[in-house]
């Protein structure tokens, strides 16, 4: 009789896993969870409150597919991992045995245990029950402040900004994402956040959140004492990986769900994969836990090999990463650290209005490339990634940057000349 596949997590991780199984196999594919009956895409969140797409618009399958490719869906909050018994138990009751099961459990959004972080009107953005929060919190108010300085802070922001709503916005670092981004870059994100009229408040720290008589959010304290009145905080202060089933399992726990590079568990037939998933060791992936839409599609792809009898390592590729700063995109690809580092140089180009940026970092003993950073422009991913897995020189790269252009608009403004002559070493 052919395998049973269970899968817990319907996001980009697990959803990839099930496609590629079915690819592979005939195995049965059962897939648990409870957040929604279909899979969509998580990065499209912000778009639905703005009122861009439709939540309808943001799956990237029609709701037969799943039926069509004998991928069963069951919607249900798994209560129990019982690995002696390999099955799991759904809202508490219902059993479902497996013969393999895949974790991909996603992650959560965190709070350090502010005075306050508990109030109405306070909240993370994760999932589409946070939409509907905040859908709720954010109707007819004056201000919003919103907490932390990273991907999911600065979207917040956009959101809010989008609906007239005047923004605070706190990070604690020096500039905007500046542990991971150059000076250069920060400072230009920064001046975008501020263009769009947010109120940024840099090397600001939240201190606690004051309640009113109701229990709701009325005003924000700083680490300076500074008393900002608001009627909704967003607490976007990063995740940590859902495992709140995993724990009392024998399924050995870190962070994550602790896996090797084959994202086998502690439990012979259990895997985990997706932001969930902790790497054991260093060197397997990017960092240990990887918290991004791409690598979850390249954990479930790969974990379908092994679970298909295929047994394959994962091999994380050359990093790459995109995002959208209110109207300035972002891409990285390869190695750029936020401080250069010994033995890395860095070819660097900025447009006159600061709204365009270009810098490629290269190794100073052969001058090979190492990474790009993009702000602005768009390269193509295919040509930097193989760029630098065949350690072209930063001559052949400037050579045949054109190759690189996924922009037309660029080269009206650009003239790869200019960049040569300004930014050679
Ligand atoms: C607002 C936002 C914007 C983002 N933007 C980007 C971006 O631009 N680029 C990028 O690379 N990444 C981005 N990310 C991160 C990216 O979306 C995640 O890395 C990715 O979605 C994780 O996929 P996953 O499959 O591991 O888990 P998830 O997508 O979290 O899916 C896990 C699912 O499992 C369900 N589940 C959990 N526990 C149980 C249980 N016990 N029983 C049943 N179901 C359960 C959860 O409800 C959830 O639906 C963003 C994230 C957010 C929140």
């Amino acid at each position: 009789m052919s395998k049973h596949v269970v899968i817990i997590g319907n996001g980009i991780a697990g959803v990839t896993a099930a496609r590629f199984i079915r690819k592979l196999s005939d195995y049965r594919i059962t897939m648990i969870s409870a957040e929604t009956d279909h899979f969509y895409a998580r990065t499209a969140l912000m778009y639905i409150y703005m009122g861009h797409l439709r939540y309808e618009d943001t799956k990237p399958y029609a709701d037969g597919f799943w039926q069509q490719n004998g991928i069963d869906l069951v919607r249900g909050y798994v209560t129990t991992i019982d690995t002696e018994a390999r099955a799991v138990h759904v809202g508490g009751g219902r059993a479902i045995g497996y013969d393999v099961l895949v974790i991909a459990t996603g992650s959560q959004s965190n709070k350090f245990g502010w005075p306050g972080q508990d109030l109405d009107a306070v909240q993370g953005l994760y999932g589409i029950p946070d939409l509907a929060t905040m859908e709720r919190w954010t109707a007819g108010i004056d201000r919003a402040v919103v907490i932390g300085g990273g991907l999911i802070g600065i979207e917040m922001a956009e959101m809010l900004h989008t609906r007239h709503i005047p923004v605070t916005f706190l990070v604690r670092e020096q500039g905007y994402m500046d542990y991971l981004l150059p000076p250069e870059e920060s400072a230009m994100i920064n001046a975008e956040i501020r263009d769009h009229h947010i109120d940024l408040r840099l090397a600001t720290e939240l201190k606690e959140i004051r309640p009113d008589d109701q229990g709701r959010a009325r005003a924000v304290v700083t680490n300076t004492g500074e008393e900002i009145p608001c009627q909704f905080v967003g607490l976007t202060v990063g995740v940590h990986p859902n495992i709140d089933v995993v724990k009392p399992s024998n399924v050995e726990t870190n962070r994550g769900v602790l896996v090797n590079e084959f994202f086998e568990t502690s439990v012979p037939g259990v895997y985990a994969i997706g932001d969930c998933a902790e790497f054991r060791r260093d060197g397997i992936g990017i960092r240990r836990i990887e918290q991004l839409w791409y690598t979850g599609r390249h954990h479930g792809k790969t974990v379908a090999q092994t679970i298909c009898g295929r047994r394959a390592a994962y091999d994380r590729g050359v990093f790459f990463n995109s995002a959208k700063f209110f109207t300035v995109e972002y891409q990285t690809y390869g190695d750029i650290k936020p401080k250069p580092e010994d033995g890395t140089e860095t070819i660097f180009w900025q447009d006159e209005a600061a709204k365009k940026l270009v810098r490629i970092n290269y190794a100073a003993d052969d001058g090979r490339v190492l990474g790009f950073n993009l702000l602005g422009i768009r390269f193509r991913q295919d040509v930097c990634e193989r760029w630098i897995l065949e350690r072209r020189s930063t001559d052949y790269v400037l050579k045949h940057l054109r190759q690189a252009n996924f922009d037309p608009e660029f080269y009206h403004s650009f003239k790869i000349t200019d960049f040569e002559n300004r930014t050679r070493p």
